[in-house]
């Protein structure tokens, strides 16, 4: 049973998560505060950890933050009461997997729960397949109905960061920090220019994708579909 840590202070929200939860198959505990979050965070008993943002003393960012120091790697899904953009981009730059808004469907949430579980932390395999693409890591070649295209290192670093992060929302800075050098200065445009060229390699229809999509006023995620 994966076991799932709630860190969220409003007594009502916990007992709805862990009921729902609890009824699907999931184990779960509760952290009433962010002290408690982090304290029973770093006790390795948890597969994945909803935090909540909004917490009495330390808040959701700084429990994030602060797990992720301790070399916490479990999936972090943020719970947000928010709906500004840079909110849920500071949550990713700080380590978390992924957000979600409230109010939320108990559903879509568990739908996120078992993508994040799903995705192995374990090494990527040398071959994958998305839309009519196939991706060879050990060649670093990419062939689309079976004819090899030509990509740039920029736009194959930029592929490689996407199909590792499958599912997953990157932000502007986030791709930058992984596909760039330290030190180039590169402006958000530069990396939608980028994503943009690589769309018309990996694409049928660039604007309109099937798997590198744009997430609004925060970046970018990337879907592999198998079937074309
Ligand atoms: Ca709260």
């Amino acid at each position: 049973m994966p076991r799932i840590l709630i860190v969220e202070d409003e007594p009502d929200v916990a007992f709805g998560l862990t009921e729902d939860l609890t009824r699907h198959g999931y184990e779960t505990e509760v952290a009433g505060d962010g002290e408690q979050g982090v304290q029973q965070g770093c006790s390795g008993r948890f597969d994945l950890i909803l935090l909540d943002v909004m917490l009495p003393r330390i808040d959701g960012f700084e429990v994030c933050r602060e797990l992720r120091r301790r070399r916490i790697n479990v999936p972090i899904i943020l719970l947000t009461a928010k709906t500004h953009e840079s909110e849920k981009v500071l949550g990713l730059e700080l380590g978390a997997d992924d957000y979600i808004t409230k109010p939320f469907s108990l559903r879509e949430l568990r739908a996120r729960i078992k993508a994040r579980l799903r995705q192995p932390a374990a090494e990527q395999p040398n071959v994958v397949r998305f839309g009519d693409c196939v991706l060879d890591f050990s060649r670093a070649e990419l062939s689309r109905n079976q004819k090899p295209m030509e990509l740039t290192p920029t736009e194959y670093r930029l592929l490689k960061v996407f199909v590792e992060n499958q599912g997953r929302v990157l932000t502007r800075q986030q791709l930058i920090d992984s596909v760039w050098d330290r030190g180039t200065f590169i402006t958000d445009r530069v990396v939608d220019t980028h994503v943009w060229s690589l769309r018309k390699k990996i694409e049928d229809n660039p604007s309109e994708p099937r798997c590198l999509h744009a997430v609004r006023g925060i970046g970018y995620r990337f879907d592999l579909l198998t079937q074309p």
